[in-house]
């Protein structure tokens, strides 16, 4: 068995998904998603200027050494779009490994350790008694874990930290302006003296039972961190988000010295060396690793079983960006991982993406059921892809009131 050829599109319904197809010599195929949030280009042009070429001609069922090859192979290593666009194929090659098997990927992992995986929806709100009923909405979706994010008094509506758009579809397309991404102001004084109240509300008027999550979206420092985990204890958080930027590990470490409020973070982070530290030394609760930027199911697997050994569990990133071939990657790794912890989701299921990519998995009462489809179990429908291209959009771009640059 040979891979004969591979295909790259970049487009769909508001987004620009990167979708890598796979063609093998016994007219079986497998697909991928290197969709690479803002800087969608950059993993296809890898894909097919670099990697596709060296793919023609190889066995597809040896993933694991096709996955070494392009890792290990390259002199410089890692980075976003190197791992999404190994993330792509490494999707593609277990999709084709599930099609010859003719089971679903879940079941060559180690089969399912739970019916359903619990999932979080994204509830947001200009101010607070907006943000109440996004809540009560997901709420009566039949959702047991919700993310609130609101606006903050003295502070321009919107934004990354707290998606104004109800629904959260986070249409980043629109996010240039013409002289470049949009500006959201930022004022940590503020938001560390609302806050922290604001989740003692939303705890006292929807009780103890929901899961409550919240995302810092990386705008504190290391001891604003740890003052604000520390406040918030009470509230017994399911766990807080990105308190502080990723790249500085030892700022975990100084905010668990003073809070036992279990700590979520790696939706950027690219390989398990990025997770190693944190896992080992048990800094935080959750990892927020996603199969495309962390390199697809091999690598991703790897990440799991390291953080199984920390008792650290999963909690993998799902926004919108995350087209559904991707999302079906996890799903199956969360039907089967047992330090499954809960999955971010959005709702992509607009007709026009549900067209673009076919499928029988489904999201019910907050939780998900993977497909017992052979392979990923979700396809990708070139026809319907023909009525997208690739159109160019930024995250906004964060500055304090005095105009200094801070984190997105
Ligand atoms: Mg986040």
């Amino acid at each position: 068995m040979k891979i004969t050829s591979a295909k790259v599109f970049v487009g769909g319904p508001n987004k620009n998904y990167v979708t890598l197809k796979i063609m093998t010599s016994e007219g079986i195929y497998g697909v991928g998603d290197a969709t690479l949030n803002n800087r969608e280009t950059l993993p296809a042009h890898y894909l097919e200027e670099y990697l596709i070429p060296c793919l023609v001609g190889m066995d597809p069922r040896n993933s694991e050494d096709i996955w070494q090859y392009f890792y290990r192979g390259a002199y410089f290593r890692r980075g976003p779009i190197a791992m999404a666009a190994f993330g792509a194929i490494d999707m593609a090659l277990w999709d084709i490994k599930g099609k010859i098997a003719g089971l679903p990927v879940y079941q060559l992992l180690g089969g399912k350790s739970r019916d359903g995986a619990m999932l979080y929806a994204h509830a947001s709100g200009n101010d607070l008694e907006d943000l109440m009923d996004s809540i009560a909405y997901y709420r009566e979706q039949g959702y047991q874990a919700v993310r609130v994010q609101c606006g903050i008094p003295g502070m321009p509506k919107g934004g990354g930290y707290a998606v104004a758009d109800k629904g959260d579809t986070q249409n980043y397309i629109t996010n240039f302006t013409g002289n470049g991404p949009k500006i959201e102001t930022w004022n940590t004084d503020k938001y560390m003296r609302y806050m922290p109240d604001a989740l003692g509300e939303i705890r006292d008027r929807f009780g103890w039972d929901m899961k409550l999550l919240h995302d810092v979206h990386h705008r504190l420092l290391p001891r604003e961190a740890a003052q604000f985990a520390k406040e918030v204890e009470q509230h017994r958080l399911y766990w807080l988000e990105d308190p502080t930027p990723a790249e500085d590990q030892d700022a975990l470490a100084f905010i668990r010295q003073h809070s036992t409020t279990p700590l979520a973070i790696g939706e950027v982070f690219n390989s398990i060396y990025d997770c190693n530290k944190l896992i080992q030394s048990n800094l935080i609760d959750f990892i927020r690793v996603s199969a495309t930027y962390a390199g697809g199911i091999t690598s991703l697997k790897r990440i799991v079983d390291l953080a199984g050994l920390h008792n650290v569990q999963t909690g993998f990133h799902g926004a919108p960006s995350h087209s559904p071939i991707s999302m079906a990657a996890q799903a199956h790794i969360n039907a089967w991982a047992p330090n499954f912890g809960i999955q971010e989701y959005l709702v992509l299921g607009t007709t026009e993406c549900d067209a673009l990519f076919p499928s029988e998995h489904k999201a019910q009462k907050g939780f998900f059921y993977v497909s017992d489809a052979p392979g990923l179990g979700v396809d990708f429908d070139e026809q319907e892809a023909g009525r997208y291209e690739f159109k160019r959009g930024y995250h906004p771009v964060a500055r304090l009131e005095d105009g200094t640059v801070w984190n997105y």
